[in-house]
């Protein structure tokens, strides 16, 4: 899942500090797992920022909206007879979201209420961890099924480095080097002749370094691409 956290009261604030009516539309996907972005944050939101701007005298109007999906057409064209009647619109969606709202309602402003950070999994409750950077060529096999290029600070391919103690990165105390656990784990089964070789050059083309990328299933299209 996509894992994200709300922006600060006081910044969304500063957002639409000028404008008097304003819809914020929720997501039932990814953000409402995480409990940043479903109906429940949806309205403690709209509560807070209506108490706040109460108390500086300059109150606002808020309706809510959740849709099932901000990153897909069906469900954003929900919200198309009401969208023109705010003076601006805060999606608590993943960055995907407000993007969506934007391409397709193109006179009216849509501001992002949360930070999107990672794609990752609840480790525990209200805890959640990295797992994925999206890189399009998935080689997680070769590492024992644990990703280096999410979960290393430094992507490697071959590790661990020197900055790697007692199963701590040397970039914080508080995170564990993947590269150790790769590596206990291939010990563990008998595999660590897997990680003697040296890994070769990763073609970086299929990850965000090969710029936007899409994905075509051909035999879901319909009409022109
Ligand atoms: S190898 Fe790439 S696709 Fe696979 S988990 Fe890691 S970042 Fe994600
Ligand atoms: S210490 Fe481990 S996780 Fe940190 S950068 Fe080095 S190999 Fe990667």
């Amino acid at each position: 899942m996509i894992v994200a956290d709300r922006k600060s009261l006081q910044e969304i604030l500063a957002m639409v500090k000028d404008d008097k009516k304003i819809l914020i539309v929720g997501c039932k996907g990814c953000v409402t797992v995480c409990n940043v972005g479903g109906l429940k944050e949806v309205e403690i939101l709209a509560s807070s920022m209506k108490i706040a701007r109460k108390k500086e005298g300059n109150p606002i109007d808020i309706d809510i909206n959740v849709l099932e999906r901000q990153c897909d057409n069906e469900y954003v064209a929900e919200i198309s007879e009401s969208v023109n009647d705010y003076d601006a619109v805060i999606s608590l969606a993943c960055g995907v979201g407000p993007q969506f709202l934007s391409e397709m309602y193109k006179d009216q402003t849509f501001y992002p209420g949360v930070n999107t950070t990672f794609f990752g999994g609840a480790t525990q409750h209200g805890v959640w961890e990295e797992r994925c950077a999206g890189c399009g060529t998935c080689a997680i096999h070769n590492f024992g099924g644990l990703c280096p290029i999410a979960r290393c600070a430094k992507s490697l391919m071959n590790g661990p480095c020197g900055g790697s103690s007692n199963g701590v990165c040397e970039i914080n105390k508080d995170t564990d080097c993947i590269w150790d656990a790769i590596v206990r784990k291939k010990m563990e089964a008998g595999e660590l002749e897997d990680l003697m070789g040296v890994k070769g050059i990763k073609d970086w083309r299929t990850a965000r370094h090969g710029g936007p990328r899409r994905s075509i299933r051909e035999e879901l299209v319909q009409g022109n691409i």
